[in-house]
């Protein structure tokens, strides 16, 4: 049986993992350097010492992420940006609910989902084009008038917002959850994983370097502090990791860190409004209700400056905030819960992602550098990877397919 191994275990690497699950004569394996309890920290609690205002480092992207899914919605109209988008979302649609059956957990999500708050230097007719064009292609999205906005949702602050556009098939959800449920979904199906385990090094088999338990002839060998691998397929999805794992003698993976920060904050009751809020987006600054009480903030986007350490800049974080408030006003009295923040992998010298086969290796696949869309990517970066092998993943089941959504 052919042995997949699959280094990282973010949302990319996860995704992968559970997708190829599905096939029935597939080995698949995952080597992740952080501890299981990353993952499940139920299993052992943190002790958190922090201050709620001092953001604390989230070493995995996909746990820093606020997984919000900009996909029917995005400004992308056609060719590979909006293939993987909608690819993305109509397996959303089924992934959630097929995992859920199988876990038995329910995945923290918000279905009410995305509105984006217009200002008056929006191009109107462009938003109304995109509209229409998006009922073309099967997909609903929904152009609110101030009006309208006012009465749906009388928590915000309209000022300067000139029109919203509602996308009920994008989505928010909780990414620790969702990876949680992909991992446990995955081991359920004979995934292997083996955590606190650091790949070291990968490089192509020569028969004589073949681990002697290797019964055939692998493709390529992983390498850990403590053991090697034998792989007839090996998928790199460590992120901002890859670059370090790539083998010798090729060209660098080149990605850079994109630091974001969040928060999350807790009202001491409800909003007024009788519509649930769905996420809220203005220039970028997205406000995503966890429940009626707790609500995400996020996120900045900060650039590595020359001979500057990247850490966290408070005052992007304050202007997120600021902005934040402007918004939805009854922020004003919400507490700080926790703030964080999280390294975006961000291809240097290429369009984010990269999914393909390594130069000379063709069973070596990289799957990284998603940047700002790593969530919402996943399922389709699972597709195309599993093109590149040449295996089909079968359909999902129906009754977990895209609907129109609310009205
Ligand atoms: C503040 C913030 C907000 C964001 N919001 C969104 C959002 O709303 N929607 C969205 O779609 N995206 C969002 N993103 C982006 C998203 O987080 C990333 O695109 C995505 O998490 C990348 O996933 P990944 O699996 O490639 O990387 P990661 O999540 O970093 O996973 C890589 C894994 O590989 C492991 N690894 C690395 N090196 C090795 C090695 N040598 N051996 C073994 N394991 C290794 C790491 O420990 C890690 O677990 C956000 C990011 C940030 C920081």
């Amino acid at each position: 049986m052919p042995h997949v191994i699959i280094v990282g275990c973010g949302i990319i690497g996860a995704t992968i993992a559970y997708e190829l699950s599905r096939l029935p004569d597939l080995a698949i394996t995952v080597l992740e350097q952080q501890p299981e309890a990353t993952f499940f920290p139920a299993m052992a609690p943190p002790v958190s010492a922090s201050r709620p205002d001092w953001p604390t480092l989230r070493p995995v992207a996909s746990h820093a992420a606020l997984g919000i899914l900009v996909g029917i919605s995005s400004q992308k109209r056609k060719g590979r940006a909006w293939n993987l988008r909608q690819a993305s979302i109509r397996r959303y649609h089924s992934l959630l609910p097929e995992l859920t059956a199988l876990t038995g957990q329910p995945i923290a999500h918000n279905p009410q989902g995305l509105l984006h708050l217009l200002t008056a230097d929006a191009n109107l007719g462009d938003w109304q084009t995109l509209c229409e064009q998006r009922a073309s292609q099967g997909f609903r999205l929904d152009y609110l008038s101030q009006e309208q906005l006012h009465d749906r949702y009388p928590d915000l602050d309209l000022t300067g917002v000139v029109a919203g556009i509602h996308s009920p098939q994008d989505l928010h959800i909780q990414p620790a959850a969702l990876l949680r449920a992909l991992i446990a979904a995955a081991r359920q199906q004979g995934v292997q994983f083996h955590f606190t385990t650091a790949v070291e090094a990968v490089e192509p088999c020569h028969a004589a370097m073949a681990p002697t338990s290797s019964s055939h002839n692998p493709m390529a060998i992983v390498h850990t502090q403590t053991d090697s691998f034998s792989a007839d397929w090996v998928i790199l999805a460590a992120g901002l990791g890859t670059a370090a794992v790539i083998p010798p003698g090729q060209p660098p993976v080149a990605l850079m860190p994109v630091l974001g920060q969040g928060i999350q904050v807790r009202l001491t009751r409800p909003l007024a409004g009788h519509v649930p809020l769905p996420v809220v987006t203005r220039n970028d600054i997205h406000i995503a209700p966890l429940d009626t009480h707790d609500y995400w903030i996020g996120a900045t986007v900060e650039f590595p400056q020359p001979e500057t350490p990247l850490v966290p800049d408070r005052a992007q974080l304050q202007t997120v905030w600021e902005q934040a408030i402007a918004c939805l006003p009854a922020l004003a009295e919400a507490t700080w819960v926790e703030t964080w923040y999280g390294l975006r992998p961000r291809p240097t010298h290429q369009p984010a992602p990269i999914i393909e086969k390594l130069a000379g290796y063709p069973n070596v696949i990289l799957a990284t550098g998603h940047y700002r869309n790593g969530i919402l990517l996943a399922p389709a970066t699972a597709q195309q990877v599993s093109t590149l092998m040449g295996v089909n993943l079968p359909l999902p089941d129906a009754a977990g397919s895209l609907h129109q959504g609310k009205a």
